[in-house]
């Protein structure tokens, strides 16, 4: 055991370090790739052959996502505590389904929830869940709404269901995250039950036309950092609009905002809501599978997500963890969430916002002044690129992708195709910014 997990973090650590130096995605024979992993053998092989066997089959087929320019989808690169941590968590083997099962998991959820909370400046008395992303944390954080909303209208939906349900409205910006459309499909709303918001011109909620669309039992879907633009809704404004109507935040990245003093005011009343989804392995640059999910009433959290009718301990408290989320067995995330914080401490995760921030701006500003469209006004991490017509900007995009200097993807916003650059790496440097930014001009000029 002792070789064989060196073995693994040789060569993890191998991997890791050689990221800023080798292209960021190369193109790939997958018919090639999937053959290297080989046909499902009659008899045992040995861990260590396993293990190289692996580390060959998968070599030619991983992308630099955790390197310091790759600025596609929104993707961070797990800092070095994290990585360790997570290292751990698997060496360790423990179960974070309950307290009986890891103590050591539960305590690490614990804390690091309630920091978390500090940080993201959300109700010190909310719940926190440790999910598997922002898929799951708004499923979660809506599942929650429906029990809240439906209680308040006299119906008990978990154990009545949604047939002959009083209807509940589910209002949200026009420019939601589709994962908020896959949680109501499974939640069994249907995505006809969304009343559709329009947003304004920085992608921001409209919440005069939000203010129109409460009516009734009501859930409001509200964003901070909308994936495009990187806009975040009025919080305070939106709760002045639906005093009675749940409000979830999906704030995947842009809750980080909060933990930057120079962005917090972008995130201004995002307390007043009463559920928010958040993401570790986006902002934060912890190993995947890592979000969170927070509630305003603990109560109503867990009386949705727990096994049991009693969700209650003796102790007056919420049992944590596996009654806060999807999953009953579970890794213990907690452990990586928790290094992630204690490497950076208060002051690195605020510096580490501002940094992306601050790159994203020299990347539009270099690109500008190049010839290309900045869209959006970069307020957070996120700028949408045009060179012209969608057609040339979608080819840029293909050039970029195929040089390999940095990796960055194509998206449609408002009818229009854009390239997206988004900032989340730890590592990103200016030089990094620069060399990208040169290599998408000079891309652009073929
Ligand atoms: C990424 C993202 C999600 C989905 O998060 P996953 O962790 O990929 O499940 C949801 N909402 C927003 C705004 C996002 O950026």
């Amino acid at each position: 055991m002792r070789d064989l997990l060196a073995r693994a973090a040789e060569l993890a650590a191998e991997h890791r370090t050689g990221l800023g130096d080798r292209p960021v995605a190369r193109p790939v024979d997958l018919a090639a790739l999937r053959a290297g992993f080989g046909q499902l053998r009659d008899e045992p092989t040995p861990p260590a052959t396993v293990l190289e066997e692996l580390a060959r089959a998968a070599e030619p087929g991983l992308v630099a996502t955790a390197g310091p320019r790759f600025f596609g989808f929104v993707i961070g690169g797990a800092l070095p505590a994290a990585t360790a941590a997570d290292v751990l968590a698997a060496g360790w083997d423990q179960n974070a389904f309950n307290a009986v099962l890891s103590p050591a998991a539960a305590a690490a959820e614990e804390t690091a929830g309630s920091w978390l909370k500090e940080l993201l400046g959300l109700p010190a008395t909310a719940s926190a869940g440790f999910v598997t992303g922002g898929q799951a944390a708004n499923t979660v954080g809506l599942a929650a709404a429906r029990h809240h909303v439906l209680a308040e209208a006299g119906w008990d939906v978990e154990r009545d269901g949604l047939a002959g349900a009083p209807r509940v409205r589910v209002v949200a910006s026009e420019e939601r995250h589709a994962t908020i459309d896959r949680a109501l499909r499974l939640l069994g709303f249907g995505t006809r039950a969304v009343v559709p918001v329009r947003a304004k011109p920085d992608g921001a909620i409209d919440v005069d036309d939000l203010a129109a669309k409460v009516d009734g039992p009501t859930i409001v879907c509200l964003q901070a950092g909308n994936v495009n633009t990187g806009a975040c809704d009025d919080f305070r404004a939106a709760r002045a609009a639906a005093k009675n109507a749940w409000i979830h935040v999906d704030g995947a990245f842009g809750l980080w905002a909060a933990a930057n003093p120079a962005t917090r005011a972008l995130l201004d009343g995002v307390e007043l809501a009463d559920s928010w989804a958040c993401d570790g392995h986006k902002w934060l640059n912890v190993p995947y599978d890592s979000g969170f999910v927070f509630c305003s009433r603990p109560e109503v959290h867990a009386e949705t997500i727990a096994y049991r009718a009693a969700y209650l301990t003796g102790a007056g408290e919420v049992s944590g963890m596996g009654d806060l989320t999807l999953e009953s067995s579970r890794r213990a995330r907690g452990f990586a969430v928790w290094a992630a914080l204690r490497e950076l401490g208060r002051d690195g995760v605020a510096e580490l916002v501002d940094r992306c921030c601050r790159l994203a701006r020299r990347f539009a500003r270099i690109l500008a002044e190049g010839g290309a469209e900045i869209a959006n006004d970069v307020v957070l991490n996120q700028v949408l690129v045009s060179f012209g017509d969608d057609a040339r900007t979608d080819a840029i995009a293909a050039a970029v992708q195929r040089d390999g200097t940095c990796w960055l993807g194509g998206t449609t916003w408002r009818g229009r195709r854009y390239l997206r650059i988004s900032v989340s790496n730890w590592t990103t440097t200016e030089a990094d910014v620069d060399r990208s930014a040169a290599a998408i001009l000079r891309l652009a000029g073929q």
